[in-house]
């Protein structure tokens, strides 16, 4: 074990003191809080301030830690404590991890049990344990190019609405792969520094679809009154707009087994599908169509809106005084680095290429539990008890993950 953890420390180190792989700069260096995890005491090391990029290499280079993290947020004085740092203003940032997302892979590949309790299952790790609720658990969790997949697509849907519906420009938005499952999102222009954590929670809500209201006021107090005026109409901004594309997209792709998974059992849907992008979609007839109810329309809308919204982890959004995982620095859970690349780019940056750290070398571990992975155009596994020579990248990601140890 001790063996293994020095090994993976030592290419940490090496990566750290490569010259050729230089950590880049955040903006603004000299007003930021830099933290970091040692690698070896387990301890977080916090409040520290760097006026220069090359000091922070220099301290990366001396002390290897395993996990690199600097705040979003700017201060007069990043090295004073909380309360005394004197808050001028934060980045916007998102985060989007496997870790939140439901996906059809993390039953398979994701453990977590309670320390308490010794509570255990599968899947999305619970926020607190259903049997002692308490909150710490030992996780056994891995990244598969599903995971990939489904984090991309909470990003893609991120992004769109970054652009759309709030004007950011591409180069506005800054993409990283965070290292081990997800995408980071900052936005670092000074109109969004001094929102407040509440302007932050809109954003979050809107991006989540969090009380979107799809009839307005006046249509609801109508239906109320029952005057009849049942009228189900939308716009062509924002979530309108994006509810309208979703449908005609579901009508278009969907069968009926789909409809009745999200709860429509409604055969006039599929029967009328035409009628309904051209007249109700296309052209605002909602009421033309027959055996389609506004009820109907609300459940489909609906059904849009959980599809439509993006899983972000809602919590890195808000919090103005987050850290946040440097770019260019290892993940301690991988040996993967996050790493920047052009929003444009989405589909089709492979992080299991573009992030892997250590090109050079094999070495020969003994793995205890591993399924089939790729890494930097190779795949590998699944592996059971098993002594195999494994390229670095990989040795170093499954001694992180606790699933190998390096054979003696
Ligand atoms: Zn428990
Ligand atoms: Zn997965």
């Amino acid at each position: 074990m001790e063996t293994s953890r020095e090994w993976v420390y030592q290419k940490f180190s090496e990566y750290y003191k490569d010259p050729a792989a230089k950590v880049p700069s955040p903006p603004n260096t000299e007003q930021r809080e830099f933290g970091y995890l040692m690698f070896k005491e387990h301890f977080m090391v916090r409040h520290r301030r760097f006026s220069t990029i090359t000091g922070l290499r220099a301290v990366l280079a001396d002390t290897v830690p395993s996990d690199v993290y600097h705040s979003c947020a700017y201060y007069e004085n990043p090295d004073y404590d909380m309360d005394k740092k004197g808050w001028l203003g934060s980045d916007l940032v998102f985060d989007i991890d496997a870790d939140h997302i439901p996906t059809s892979c993390n039953k398979i590949h994701d453990e977590f049990r309670c320390v308490k309790c010794g509570f255990s299952g599968r899947g999305i790790t619970p926020e607190t344990c259903p049997c002692c609720e308490a909150s710490k658990f030992n996780t056994k969790i891995w990244a598969c190019d599903l995971c990939i997949q489904s984090a991309r697509e909470e990003a893609a849907k991120l992004l769109e609405m970054l652009e759309n519906d709030f004007g950011f420009s591409q180069n506005e938005l800054r993409v990283f792969f965070s290292g081990h499952r997800g995408y980071h999102v900052h936005i670092e222009n000074e109109t969004v520094r001094s929102l407040d954590a509440m302007a932050r929670k809109e954003i979050v809500d809107y991006v989540t679809g969090l009380g979107l209201a799809i009839l307005d006021k006046e249509t609801k107090k109508k239906r109320k009154r029952r005057s009849g005026a049942k009228k189900f109409n939308l716009h062509n901004f924002g979530w309108n707009r994006r509810i309208k594309i979703g449908m005609q997209d579901l009508l278009l792709n969907a069968n009926m087994h789909d409809l009745k998974a999200v709860g429509l059992n409604n055969k006039a849907l599929l029967e009328n599908k035409d009628t309904i992008i051209k007249r109700a979609i296309l052209e605002g007839k909602w009421e033309s169509i027959n055996g389609v109810s506004v009820a109907t329309w609300l459940k489909l809308a609906e059904c849009i809106k959980e599809k439509q919204s993006s899983k972000i982890d809602t919590v890195v959004t808000t919090d103005i005084h987050r850290l946040i995982r440097m770019n260019g620095t290892l993940h301690g859970k991988t040996g993967l680095k996050k790493i920047e690349f052009p929003a444009k780019n989405l589909q089709d940056f492979d992080p299991f290429t573009e992030a892997v750290a250590f090109k050079k070398g094999e070495i020969k571990v003994l793995i205890s539990d591993a399924p089939e992975f790729r890494l930097d155009g190779k795949t590998m596994g699944p592996y059971k008890n098993q002594t195999v020579t494994l390229p670095t990248a990989a040795a170093v990601m499954l001694i992180c993950k606790r699933r190998a140890e390096v054979a003696q």
